[in-house]
């Protein structure tokens, strides 16, 4: 249930056969009565087929009682088929025994009791509880027999992905087993597949040697593609708020190599690639916000419109037509626009881009508007004093934007070396928490710890980086510095 997995019970489709009275349960009925196995080609048709549906391909499945025999094995592989994990409950025969002859089923529930382990809450559901014709002592230790005529062979096919659970233990201790390793499993799925978006299924894990700055064109383009795929895959989903969190060191203003260049590349790649989908896109820099030339523009602002003007935007015609430039602001919104990618809008001391923002977002209306590496909380001015004038009102409207991507490296607090790991979110998916492995070759990778539905905390990544949960460990905050923290 909690992972979304479709439950495929052979023995469960086998008696909705039966009693649905179909040519495949009078085949069965027998063989299922008398304790034995149902032949195999019934049965491997059956998950084939169930196997097939939609929903087993999209979730993800549980096969519960298959493979029961070498050939059922074998036909999962002649399917392509090769479970991610095989869970074996080992329990001693006798206790199996009692706990099949104990057991009942409430026909109008579907629910599962044993009469002493977990009897039924009230006599009327005992009354009509109802034991499988298949649960007598002697029929169960003709199945165990079979069982374990079959086992070795399956098990010996299977070694790479069974493990060996010791289920003759207290149920939640069983369950707690079971549900740790299935979400091991779920994370390194994660990696590989992802669901609908075939780019995602490319995707190669975090890209190694982010410390070497400049950073390799490759890297560059590495987080381009990663930020556009998350951002069509969210445009199309219908969000027209979004926000982008990208802090790679070459990203990071807080460093001393602060290079607009890459910021400027990866607006060029977003606005081209919408550009090319038909779409007409303003990318909008903050202006001066007072008066005289520089007055109130974040210094690492200023040039960004010369530079964005010189930039190659490809044929001549693309600049000014599918791409426009201009400014942050409500009248900066024309009918034609399409959508709108703005630069790095921020606060600058004394003076607050909110307004502006608000306005143009106002005008754009259902329109995407894309923030890129916004800084929208307060900044102290000189005096020390912090901008306060309607501080809730500009914090409620930064949280309107949805983040749809974000990338952020992670060292110890108040340092910037060696990279601890990286957090990163690419929409619709969850947060993926990442540790830096140094390998004995001289290389390194990244290593998926946890994964998150919101942002964490820096204490949650301080805990899946321990490794303790948040009842052991005490420390009011985190270890973890975030390169740059935006949580403005
Ligand atoms: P279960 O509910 O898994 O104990 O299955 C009940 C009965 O259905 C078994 O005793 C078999 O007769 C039949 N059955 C279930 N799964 C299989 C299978 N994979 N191969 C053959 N027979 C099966």
């Amino acid at each position: 249930m909690q992972f979304g997995l479709v439950h495929i019970s052979t023995g469960d489709l086998l008696r909705a056969e039966v009693s649905a009275g179909t040519d495949i349960g009078k085949r069965a009925k027998e063989f299922m009565n008398s304790g034995s196995l149902v032949p195999d080609e019934i049965v491997i048709a059956m998950v084939a087929a169930r196997l097939s549906r939609e929903d087993a391909k999209e979730h993800g499945w549980l096969l519960d009682g298959f493979p029961r025999s070498f050939a059922q094995a074998q036909s999962l592989d002649k399917l392509n088929v090769r479970p991610d994990i095989i869970l074996l409950l080992d329990v001693p025969d006798e206790i199996l025994i009692d706990r099949c002859v104990g057991r009942r089923l409430d026909p109008v529930t579907g629910k599962i009791y044993h009469i002493k382990n977990y009897p039924p809450e009230s006599d009327e559901i005992k009354a009509r509880l109802v034991t499988r014709p298949d649960d007598t002592e002697e029929k169960v230790k003709a199945r165990l027999l079979i069982y374990k005529q079959n086992s070795e062979a399956i098990i010996s096919a299977y070694s790479d992905v069974m493990v060996k659970i010791d289920a003759n233990r207290p149920k939640e201790v069983v369950f707690e087993e079971t549900q740790t390793l299935l979400s091991q499993i779920q994370l390194k799925r994660m990696i590989k597949t992802d669901k609908a978006s075939p780019v995602q299924d490319k995707w190669r894990g975090i890209p190694t040697r982010l410390n070497n700055i400049p950073h390799s064109r490759d890297i560059r383009a590495y987080f381009y593609e990663d930020v556009l795929q998350a951002t069509i895959r969210s445009i199309k989903d219908g969000n027209t708020r979004l926000r982008v969190d990208i802090n790679i060191p070459e990203l990071n203003p807080e460093m001393d190599v602060y290079r607009i260049g890459t910021l400027m590349e990866l607006v060029r790649v977003l606005a081209l690639s919408f550009a090319d989908d038909g779409k007409r896109v303003k990318v909008c820099v903050q202006g001066s916000m007072g008066e005289g030339a520089l007055a109130g523009m974040p210094l690492q602002l200023a040039g960004t419109r010369k530079i964005l003007e010189y930039m190659d935007w490809g044929d001549d015609e693309t600049l000014g037509t599918f791409v426009k430039l201009g400014a942050i602001g409500g009248k900066e919104v024309d009918e034609e626009d399409d959508m709108f990618i703005l630069v790095a809008p921020q606060n600058a001391v004394g003076n607050c881009i909110i307004d502006d923002l608000q306005a143009m977002t106002t005008a754009a209306g259902k329109r995407p508007v894309v923030l890129i590496n916004p800084r929208l909380k307060d900044l102290p001015a000189s005096s020390g004093i912090m901008q306060t004038m309607g501080r809730e009102q500009r914090l409620e409207y930064a949280l309107t934007f949805d983040n749809c991507y974000v990338f952020r490296l992670l060292y110890y607090l108040g340092t910037q070396y060696p990279i601890m790991g990286a957090l990163r979110m690419s929409y619709p998916y969850r947060y993926e928490l990442y540790k830096r492995v140094n390998e004995e070759n001289g290389k390194e990778k990244y290593v998926l710890l946890a994964t998150y539905s919101e942002r964490p905390t820096p204490e949650q990544i301080d805990d899946a980086f321990s490794g303790k949960s948040r009842d052991q460990s005490k420390k009011p905050s985190g270890i973890w510095g975030f390169l740059s923290s935006v949580f403005s």
